[in-house]
């Protein structure tokens, strides 16, 4: 049986990415079509998407909704169905996503995702259009969703059109002043613990996972850490309450964008028996990020530069990487005094770290190919993509033990090694020595040629495409529709 479903979020490639969301939204469709299943992505209708999209046709007008004009467009990318919610008032301004240039939210976010919410509530109950099997909403822009439509949107089969929301990252919440009930026309029965009241305020991702049918996030790991306050941040209790409905899938990466041998954004294209041709990418890294050209470990990092990410004790470990006789090339941005603390870094190690400042995807591609190893010390980590693109690019991952990055990275320790399974390096914990500990673990394998190689080899042979976790999304969609 065709199942249908509708998508929702506030970012998806190609269209506007920030950050790893964008890219799995983007890659559900794809993942999910052999399976017989039909993914429809609804997006807010940004400036930069309007522009990306060509021709759209309008399919509903909204003359209030949550006390905006709007209009619903339709739109194919790459064969791919898209909605847009076009609001001028709320989406139709310079900035970003979430914010201003400067970087600092809109202060009517609340109320910028409670109207996609509602739409995308609308469209898969079929107040707007045919309606849908499922609903599949992401993170706390998408988490009332799920809200509307148990609370205040049409039946189908004596029950709410049934929904999955997907957590790509506990710490970012959603929670706004319980003055804001009223605004977002749920019934007042919604306002409970049960419901959307969140410690005394409104809370997008907990209405979303009190409100959904079921849950799922991003690694089986981080599915079992949420279940703890460290990383639950307040949400634990209703993890572990409702845990029979909580679903761990770890994210794929797709080998249409991500594959060394095909990826027309780096100068020399290479496979896991071709690995001598990762050299003129090495060199055109080291010439883009102004690093000396020789033989030592060339580390590479592409990040948002923030805590969450462990950038604080990396900082604090650069020196002794160059001591080490490593090179570091960087590309992020974030915390301003992380941003300014590389640069100045960078500016007392000339030639042994570059640093560049900013949001550059093909750059991201030429560090992946040119680099020898990707550092992700992060302190949590729901899944992390960046690994999973080292692995494919032969980049070999230094990654925190946590989430998504234990899951997909085996530790180069001496079984794991003589048995020839080792993809990447761990740190266990995230501390200056643990770190220091993992660089020099590195370097030290990286001196060992034949030794690096077969982890890089052994990383790029590792499957890490959609293909098992789009058969676990199927699964659990089927579930919920036969239920
Ligand atoms: P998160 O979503 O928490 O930021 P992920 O590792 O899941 O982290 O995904 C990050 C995504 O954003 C990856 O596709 C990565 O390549 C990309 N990315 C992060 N920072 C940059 C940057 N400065 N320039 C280009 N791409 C970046």
């Amino acid at each position: 049986m065709t199942i249908s479903v509708l998508s929702v979020a506030s970012e998806a490639w190609p269209l506007v990415k920030t950050g790893g969301l964008a890219d799995v939204v983007g890659a559900l469709p794809a993942a999910l079509a052999p399976h017989d299943i039909h993914l429809t992505t609804l997006l807010p209708a940004y400036p930069a998407v309007k522009a990306k999209v060509g021709r759209t046709r309008r399919i509903h007008v909204y003359d209030d909704l949550l006390g905006v004009k709007a209009r619903l467009l339709a739109a194919k990318v790459d064969d791919h169905p898209f909605f847009l919610l076009d609001a001028p008032a709320l989406f139709d301004r310079e900035g970003g996503p979430y914010g201003d240039v400067g970087g600092r939210d809109w202060v009517d976010n609340s109320l910028r995702f409670a109207a996609l919410s509602r739409a995308a509530a609308d469209l898969a109950s079929a107040v707007v259009g045919k309606g849908f099997d499922l609903l599949h909403a992401h993170d706390w822009q998408a988490g009332l969703a799920p809200a509307y439509l148990r609370y205040a949107s049409p039946q189908r089969r004596g029950r709410p059109v049934p929904s999955l929301i997907t957590i790509h990252n506990m710490a970012f919440q959603g929670q706004f002043a319980a003055s804001l009930f009223p605004s977002l026309g749920l019934p007042k029965t919604a306002w409970s613990v049960e419901g959307v009241e969140y410690y005394g305020d409104v809370g997008y991702l907990k209405a979303g996972m009190a409100s959904a049918t079921a849950i799922s996030t991003v690694s089986p790991t981080y599915a079992r850490e949420i279940r703890h306050g460290e990383f639950g941040m307040g949400l634990e209790g209703l993890v572990r309450a409702r845990a029979a409905d909580v679903h761990g899938i770890l994210n794929g990466i797709d080998p249409a964008i991500w594959n060394p041998s095909t990826d027309p954004l780096i100068p020399s294209r290479y496979s896991p028996r071709t690995l001598g041709k990762r050299e003129p990418n090495r060199r055109a890294v080291e010439s883009a990020f102004g690093l000396d050209h020789d033989e030592h470990p060339l580390f590479i990092v592409i990040s948002r530069l923030t805590w969450q990410k462990g950038m604080d004790v990396l900082v604090d470990c650069l020196d002794a990487l160059v001591g080490m006789g490593a090179k570091l090339a960087l590309l992020g941005s974030g915390d301003p005094a992380l941003e300014t603390a590389f640069v100045t870094a960078s500016q007392r190690h000339p030639g042994r770290i570059g640093v560049r400042i900013g949001y550059d995807e093909p750059l991201s591609h030429l560090l992946q190919a040119g680099g020898d190893a990707i550092l992700v010390p992060s302190r949590f980590e729901p899944c992390g993509l960046t690994q999973l693109y080292g692995l494919a690019y032969g980049c070999v991952p230094v990654v925190a033990r946590t989430g998504g990055l234990a899951d997909s990275v085996i530790d180069a320790n001496e079984a794991a090694l003589a048995n020839g399974v080792a993809t990447g390096i761990m740190v266990d914990g995230v501390s200056h020595d643990a770190l220091l500990h993992a660089l020099t673990r590195t370097v030290k394998l990286h001196r060992d040629a034949p030794l690096w190689q077969s982890i890089q080899k052994q990383g790029m042979r590792a499957d890490f495409s959609w293909t098992a976790s789009g058969a676990r999304y199927a699964s659990v969609y089927r579930d919920m529709v036969k239920d």
